[in-house]
């Protein structure tokens, strides 16, 4: 039978899937013997058959009612006790921490009766008022659904009739009276009394949590992290330890290093007299933890050692949440944190520097979609710009755009294709919508950990938080600084890595990575503005060298002319994977293509032939030139003839238009015979029609003319002294039939050429893998084709029976929602279909061919969880846009140490 319920000290931080991310290091804190209220966790085991039954098992109740009353005993008081009543908080955590989006009451166990023994232990009346009245604002929102206003605006009705600035600020008469009147509220809106039952407060807040897994902003989060809406939620029942009980209490947040810049040192917000959330939610300003050292030495002593512990055990950045009761410390959460992008790469070498990790550690601990991130331009500090405020910098980036103040008019004016930066004095979970459709976000409140923050770089978002400066007014939408007042849609600039908010555009410059990636480290060095800068750039050389060391995938790169080439080899591509040619008929030479589709007669077409000759093969020149001495796979034209002849609706206008104005003459003739090949070559659906290796076949000449232009192109270079490694790949090939009939021309020009030029000619002929037939033929096709590369992208397509353009924007959305699909299979590689296809014609073609050659061209080449996938599957290289080449240089080389570091989703 399976274990609902677990104590802390059952469970280790390796428990993740079944305790919670929460949970599971809960417990390794309390394995660690640092000081955790004692608690117990509800597994998201449970969670999964509440959600598909619909009620908890009822095993859950007894094993509920055993680590209650163990927890009891433990603490020596009783849940919601008439003189020193054990009150806990019930925490939700899934496996992957989703900051802010699911819920959390505290105080369960106050009623009319335990408020009074709390307010006899702890010697303070308002501090009893004052938690009885946040349960019953917690409970009443999260567990029984009232709207949240309702309370707040009790308690501000509350703080003016009594002239009060802050919470703080009133007593406990006042606190008893809001108990009151909150009590009414939850009587209006439920129809119920507030429960008093201890246990049934608990009952009903486990099962809000389940709940608040299937809201809608947690399903969003999920969605765009990539967290499967399977997965479930663990619960902890946790002690209460108060943050609120006077001056020698608090409650905080720190992180073990600057999660935002990887600096070392300890970072963090302290609030005194505060509980659970006041820190996050930015409500009061907070201290730093140099100051929370004067106020509480011996507190601060225990926090810091804890953040070493931790630090030393998790080898890795944490964070984590503490309260100080009456000066003794509790230790409420710790995680691995969620860091910057430059922080990844800084904190892995600082590791490895200090001997906690290896180098193949710290290759695991950032990703490409950092890098990428890196490689994102910065502003330009030369730039005239109007400074309008400095606030803290909390997710770099550089966002410029128009200023909104709302989550609806965010995600309205983005879905318009405009840039928005959302305004807010602080954000709560309800803004989640605009912050994923700004490019920024921008607050007056609120500190490194508040709730932008955290969300925003969790995000990758660019975000600047607490410019107090700023005079937020949401209801005027209005921003005033100064004597300047801002409006909603005016520009405004936010610096996310320094904290600047400038009003009005500014340029933006190459970020130092880049110039690292174009010009080398010492180039770099040399250029950096700051120790920081320096710092970073040394980070990602080490980690991308290694990731180049232990990488067993090559990275080659697609580009079709000899600029992108160029690119592509200065950010390290071995290869050209994909040579596109279509676009050599585009332009001045159309007229040509025209020609020879229309051509009646041999002579004709011959002619249009012997002029394109020379300039394809000035092309082929050009890339082989760039890319001496590295593959480059060229492949030949693929998509259908009718793209390269006018529109077939625009034709038939300009014909009857003609007949009816009674016009004549050559012009007419030509127009009229254009128009009969465009009705000809018209098909119902193109991607499917006559094109790739069909076209070769049936179009006589076509494939002839490229790959006479490869062949003497690279005789050319050889003369030259040059090392071309030129090869021909063969689009769209269903049966190896259509390979054998290509290759057999190919041969023979080949042979010609050499002989002509009286050179000798390797030039492998290989086949793309875009069609299912393809693949599952491949031992086959292996026999005639000398290298095979997947065209991921077709054969998405074929096998999904999804044409691209038509289904992302129709119904993959829907789709997404539904659970069809939890990522776009044009993006991630569908491993289980696409992917298994990829696997059978890997093995079958390396079974008849073992010197066989096998990549990938498709974009998928560029995306981290499919690169991974590739390198599983034993490709030899990907190939992928030449802005992606460093992605996948380090992608690939994680892939290669996978399994080694942790987890820092
Ligand atoms: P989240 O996952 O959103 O961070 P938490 O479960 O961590 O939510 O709780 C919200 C706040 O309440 C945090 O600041 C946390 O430290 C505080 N808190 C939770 N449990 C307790 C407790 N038993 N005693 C005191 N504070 C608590
Ligand atoms: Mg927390
Ligand atoms: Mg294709």
């Amino acid at each position: 039978m399976a274990k609902y319920v677990y104590d802390f000290s059952e469970g280790n931080k390796d428990q993740k899937d079944l305790l919670g991310g929460k949970g599971a290091n809960l417990a390794e804190m309390t394995r660690l013997g640092l000081p955790v209220p004692p608690g117990f966790i509800i597994t998201t085991e449970a969670c999964r058959e509440y959600m598909t039954s619909g009620a908890l098992p009822a095993e859950v109740r007894v094993e509920v009612t055993m680590a209650l009353r163990r927890l009891e005993d433990a603490v020596g008081r009783s849940l919601g006790d008439f003189h020193d009543p054990l009150l806990v908080s019930v925490r939700s955590g899934a496996k992957f921490s989703m900051p802010g989006m699911m819920d959390t009451v505290l105080n369960i166990g106050l009623n009319d009766a335990s408020v009074q023994g709390l307010a006899k232990f702890s010697d303070d009346e308002r501090f009893a008022w004052d938690s009885y009245r946040r349960l019953i604002q917690m409970f009443g929102k999260t567990v029984l659904d009232i709207d949240g206003d309702k309370f707040a605006h009790a308690l501000d009705a509350m703080k003016h009739v009594r002239g009060a600035a802050a919470d703080t600020d009133l007593n406990a008469k006042d606190l008893e009276e809001l108990v009151e009147q909150f009590k009414t509220i939850v009587r209006d809106e439920t129809g119920r009394e507030f429960p008093q039952h201890p246990r049934e407060q608990l009952d009903l807040a486990i099962t809000a949590v389940f709940n608040s897994w299937n809201t809608d902003r947690a399903r969003l989060y999920r969605r765009r992290e990539r967290i499967p809406n399977d997965l479930g939620t663990a619960v902890n029942v946790v002690t209460m330890v108060f943050g609120n009980l006077g001056s020698d209490s608090g409650t905080g947040v720190c992180f073990t290093r600057d999660p935002s810049t990887g600096m070392t040192g300890d970072y963090g917000d302290y609030l005194p007299n505060a509980q659970g959330e006041d820190v996050v939610a930015g409500i009061r300003n907070t201290l730093s933890l140099a100051d929370f050292e004067k106020l509480d030495p011996t507190s601060f002593a225990d926090l810091r050692q804890a953040m070493r512990r931790l630090e030393t055990h998790y080898r890795d950045l944490c964070d984590i949440e503490f309260t100080v009761e009456r000066g003794k410390l509790w230790m409420l959460q710790t995680r691995v944190g969620k860091r910057t992008a430059a922080a990844a790469f800084r904190i892995a070498t600082q590791l490895v520097d200090e001997h906690l990790i290896t180098l193949d550690e710290a290759l695991e601990r950032v990703t490409g979609a950092q890098l990428s991130k890196l490689m994102f331009p910065q502003f330009d500090s030369e730039a005239k710009r109007t400074l309008l405020a400095t606030g803290m910098a909390a997710s770099p980036g550089a966002a410029v755009g128009q200023v909104v103040f709302d989550s609806v008019t965010a995600q309205a004016w983005a879905a318009e294709g405009k840039a928005v930066i959302l305004v807010r004095r602080e954000t709560n979970p309800d803004d989640l919508g605009g912050m994923i459709a700004a490019v920024g976000v921008l607050t007056s409140r609120g500190g490194k950990t508040s709730h932008a923050a955290v969300v925003a770089r969790g995000m990758g978002t660019t975000c600047v938080v607490g410019a107090e400066k700023l005079d937020v007014n949401v209801k005027a939408k209005e921003i005033k600084v100064g004597k300047r007042v801002i409006g909603e849609g005016e520009v405004i600039a936010i610096d996310g890595s320094t904290g600047d908010i400038f009003l009005g555009d500014v340029p933006v410059v190459p970020s130092p990575v880049v110039e690292y990636l174009e010009e080398g480290l010492e180039v770099a060095l040399a250029h950096a503005a700051d120790e920081d800068t320096r710092d970073l750039v040394e980070a990602v050389d080490r980690i991308l060298t290694h990731a180049d060391g232990v990488r067993r995938l090559r990275v080659h790169a697609n580009a079709d002319t000899a600029e992108d080439a160029h690119r592509a080899r200065i950010w390290g591509a071995q290869g050209i994977g994909l040579c596109r040619t279509e676009h050599m008929f585009l332009g001045e030479r159309r007229v040509l293509i025209e020609r020879l589709i229309l051509a009646n007669e041999d002579a004709e077409r011959e002619a249009a032939l012997a002029a394109l000759l020379p300039l394809q093969r000035a092309d082929f020149i050009d890339i082989l030139e760039q890319m001496d001495g590295l593959p480059t796979t060229i492949r030949l034209i693929d998509p259908p003839l009718h793209e390269f002849l006018p529109d077939l609706t625009e034709m038939s206008v300009k014909v009857a238009l003609a007949a009816e104005r009674g016009e004549t003459g050559a012009d007419v003739e030509r127009d009229k015979v254009m128009l009969a090949a465009v009705q000809r070559m018209h098909e119902a659906n193109p991607m499917l029609g006559l094109r790739g290796v069909r076209l070769g076949i049936v179009v006589p000449g076509l494939f002839a003319l490229q790959i006479r232009a490869v062949a003497e192109a690279a005789a050319q270079r050889l003369r030259d002294g040059g090392k071309p490694h030129a090869e021909i790949m063969i689009p769209l090939a269903a049966s190896v039939m259509e390979l054998h009939l290509i290759r057999d021309e190919a041969e023979e020009i080949l042979a010609e050429v050499s002989a002509a030029e009286g050179v000798e000619l390797h030039i492998p002929i290989g086949a793309m893998i875009e069609l299912p037939r393809a693949a599952l033929t491949a031992d086959r096709m292996a026999g005639v084709a000398e290298f095979f590369s997947f065209g991921t992208n077709d054969l998405t397509q074929t096998t999904w029976g999804f044409s691209r353009d038509d289904v992302e924007s129709a119904f993959f959305p829907e789709y997404t929602e539904r659970g069809v699909i939890s990522v776009s299979p044009f993006e991630t590689v569908d491993r289980s279909g696409v992917g298994r296809l990829v696997r059978i014609a890997v093995e079958e073609g390396r079974a008849a061919r073992p010197d066989i050659v096998l990549g990938v061209c498709g974009e998928h080449g560029g995306d981290p969880e499919s690169i991974h996938f590739f390198h599983e599957v034993g490709l030899d290289y990907v190939s992928c846009s030449p802005f992606r080449v460093p992605v996948a240089r380090l992608e690939a080389g994680r892939a290669s140490v996978s399994g080694l570091g942790s987890d820092t989703r």
